[in-house]
């Protein structure tokens, strides 16, 4: 008999799978979730939904709740910019027309950093395939994974230090949309669009863009979260509330490939609550 988790266990929205650049199966991620001790978690792989199928199911049988959910590629100007949302509706055709987008100029961008990582390593693309599991939204921590099997680099780390950094003459930016458009593409679709580690390594998000984010249905910050910085992260929480923003707390585990920790950083119910509340297209799959 499957023990559903107690409401009160800690929520963690932000998870990795190999369905983009975790290292388990969804189903190995509820697994690890649930034994983490984690009560409700939501799958947020990059740029598809092609994992929730199976995370749902597994979600079932150990008794977690899962709401679904994706980190949508997105940039501000030069900077890069993570739109992750919740609960939106998996077959909206605007949204999946975008995200279909985004995931073939990643293909394409990994080949040609594949192919001029070649002229100068014993690298070819079929070391990049070998570390994408089949139909995979690939990333540049597969072409990291490759490095690493071919003895090139010792961890993802130190690929994304040197060989894999944007000043690399190997690296090729992707297609993504701009951060505001992202966000509506969210919110149309019924979901709930939260910007993640919105104080990370590059400057924040001006307040002018924020506030363009919040016209479409920018609904939340990723406050909690190992990359944020300060002072930026002051004064987004100060923006958070005066606005009345949802606040979340997340890991962004994905798996071995990052140190980061199930559950280090966590949401609270009623921020959970509000999210569920805010969505249009569909209920979490409780168990
Ligand atoms: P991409 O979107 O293909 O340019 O790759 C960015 C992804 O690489 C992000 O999703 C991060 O999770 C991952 N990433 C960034 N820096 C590192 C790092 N130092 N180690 C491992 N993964 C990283
Ligand atoms: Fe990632
Ligand atoms: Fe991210
Ligand atoms: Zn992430």
């Amino acid at each position: 008999m499957v023990q559903p988790a107690d409401i009160r266990s800690p929520s963690d929205l932000h998870l990795h799978s190999d369905h983009s650049d975790g290292t388990q199966s969804p189903a190995e991620l509820m697994a690890a979730a649930r034994a983490e001790g984690l009560g409700t978690v939501a799958l947020t792989d990059h740029d598809t939904t092609s994992g929730w199928a199976e995370a749902s199911l597994a979600a079932l049988s150990v008794g977690l709740t899962l709401l679904p959910g994706m980190e949508l590629s997105a940039r501000h100007q030069w900077r890069s910019v993570h739109v992750l949302g919740y609960l939106f509706d998996p077959d909206d055709a605007a949204l999946r027309s975008l995200t279909g987008r985004i995931r073939s100029s990643r293909l394409d961008r990994a080949a040609e950093m594949a192919r001029r990582m070649g002229r100068d390593f014993d690298l070819t693309w079929e070391d990049i395939l070998a570390q994408t599991a089949p139909g995979a939204t690939v990333g540049r921590p597969h072409l990291a994974d490759a490095l690493v099997a071919k003895g090139i680099v010792r961890d993802r780390g130190e690929a994304f230090a040197g060989i894999l950094h944007p000043a690399s003459e190997y690296y090729v930016s992707l297609y993504a949309p701009d951060a505001v458009t992202a966000v509506a593409a969210i919110a149309d679709a019924g979901g709930v669009p939260v910007v993640a580690h919105p104080a990370g390594r590059s400057e924040a998000l001006p307040p002018a863009v924020l506030d363009s984010m919040r016209a479409v249905g920018l609904a939340g910050l990723e406050l909690g979260h190992r990359d944020n910085r300060e002072p930026e992260l002051g004064r987004l929480a100060d923006y958070a509330l005066r606005h009345d923003l949802i606040v979340t707390g997340s890991s962004d585990y994905h798996g071995s490939g990052k140190p980061n920790r199930l559950g280090e950083n966590t949401t609270s119910p009623e921020m959970v609550a509000r999210i569920i509340d805010r969505a249009r297209a569909r209920a979490p799959v409780r168990p």
